[in-house]
């Protein structure tokens, strides 16, 4: 027996589906998730010692590769002054800084542990500044797991969502309504009936939770504009395409400046590190500023800090971006390809080191799109590569990361044995 399901065996006692956040189970793609034993580079190594080139990435903050010498030396020095404090530090200023000084529509910031907790504090505070009680989110985008935000469309056109979480009560979501990403008619009709009673739009400005979905130029301009125009919040959730996208995040590639932001994965450089920021006037509602209640033990880890001050560092190098963007459109580019080549409906697309592999004939562009692609293609195609040591998320529904340590040789390599897979050889 594989020591992976060995693991996974024992596991499945102590901890619920064996598994502390459930897309690791493998439940969407079955067979025996993969236990990381280590992890270096663009490599992680499972409890088998097999070796697979890894496309997640821990879901994205693995952006300057696993195990980076220089973050590894910072956490260690910062481990060695201690742990935590509960009382402020210089280096969580200088990440404040920094941040502020990255990202023009942080005037102020706040750091948290989760991307979860960053988007929650986010919504209460566009709640306080606005006094009003009413959120949208858009179908298929993802925000964490609280409880207003875990919410599913309505069965009609601006109705208000229903829960997609047991636990949830139906209460809770009342006051978020679902609108379709990309839907610009629906949106313009949801602002001129209620748009002075919404205190915040919260999206993901490329969408990553549904795979890759890029907003359409009328979708972003309309989101800004309308939000403008009303008083209302708007929320970028860069969680996931914060300095994942691009130096300025997606809003940088946008040309909007949102409201409040918030980060988490790539700023935490694989540490529990988030963050939510933007306008003063907003931010000062925030305790011990305003009446808006947000706190937390160990926010602003000194560990997690040294960890994202240094990746933070590191994608500042000349050329980053450039290089990252160019070795994931060679995949992409050359997957894409490789669907034509084999006669294989699959497409791909892709954003700086963010990318979508879809098994359908064109890039779909909502989440009704999507969920009308190939699952079980997917699915043969996700375990021919892992027998190929190639590690892709394992959900047809999930983007995909490259880091900076992916060369154009290790990138080669994939599509060598992508060729394989979707050839059937
Ligand atoms: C990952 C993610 C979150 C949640 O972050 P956690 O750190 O997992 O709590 C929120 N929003 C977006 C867009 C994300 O990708």
């Amino acid at each position: 027996m594989s020591r992976n399901l060995e693991l996974f065996e024992r596991a499945k006692k102590p901890i619920p589906g064996g598994v502390n956040s459930p897309v690791r189970a493998f439940g969407s793609v079955g067979g025996t998730p993969r236990f990381v034993k280590k992890a270096n580079g663009p490599y992680f190594w499972d409890a088998d010692d097999k070796r697979y080139i890894d496309y997640v990435g821990s879901w994205g903050p693995a952006i300057v590769g696993h195990a980076h010498p220089e973050v590894i030396r910072a956490v260690q020095q910062a481990a060695e002054g201690g742990l935590s404090f509960g009382a402020p530090t210089e280096a969580e200023v200088e990440i404040a800084e920094t941040l502020c000084a990255m990202l023009p529509s942080l005037e102020q910031v706040r750091l948290v542990s989760s991307g979860t907790e960053a988007t929650m504090s986010a919504i209460r505070l566009a709640r306080g500044f606005t006094g009003r009680d009413t959120i949208v989110k858009f179908e298929g985008c993802y925000h964490g797991h609280s409880d207003s935000l875990l919410v599913k469309a309505g069965s009609g056109l601006l109705t208000f969502g229903a829960p997609s979480s047991g636990g949830v009560p139906a209460d809770f979501t009342r006051h978020t309504l679902v609108l379709e990403y990309n839907n610009v008619a629906q949106l313009e009709e949801t602002f001129a009936r209620i748009g002075d009673t919404i205190a915040c739009v919260i999206v993901e400005p490329f969408a990553g939770n549904m795979n890759l979905i890029r907003p359409s130029e009328a979708f972003v301009k309309a989101l800004r504009e309308l939000t403008h125009k009303s008083g209302t919040v708007l929320i970028y959730d860069e969680v996931m395409t914060g300095f994942r996208v691009g130096p300025r995040c997606a809003q940088g590639l946008h040309g909007v400046i949102p409201d409040l932001t918030t980060l988490g994965k790539v700023i935490g450089g694989g540490m529990p590190l988030a963050a939510f920021g933007g306008r003063r006037d907003i931010m000062e509602c925030i305790a011990p500023l305003g009446n808006v209640y947000q706190a937390g033990t160990l926010s602003g880890n000194p560990v997690a800090v040294a960890a994202g001050l240094t990746t933070l560092r590191l994608i500042r190098e000349p050329g980053f971006y450039d290089t990252l963007t160019a070795r994931t459109r060679r995949l992409t580019d050359g997957l894409a390809a490789l669907g034509r080549e084999t006669g294989v409906a699959l497409t791909a697309d892709s954003v700086g080191g963010m990318f979508g592999l879809y098994f359908t004939g064109k890039v779909p562009t909502c989440y009704a799109e999507v969920t009308n692609s190939d699952r079980e293609g997917f699915n043969r195609f996700f375990h021919a590569m892992l027998e190929e040591g190639v590690y892709f998320a394992p959900s047809a529904y999930e983007a995909g990361f490259v880091s900076i340590a992916h060369t154009d040789a290790l990138i080669d390599e994939t599509l060598a044995a992508a060729r394989r897979a979707l050839s059937g050889k």
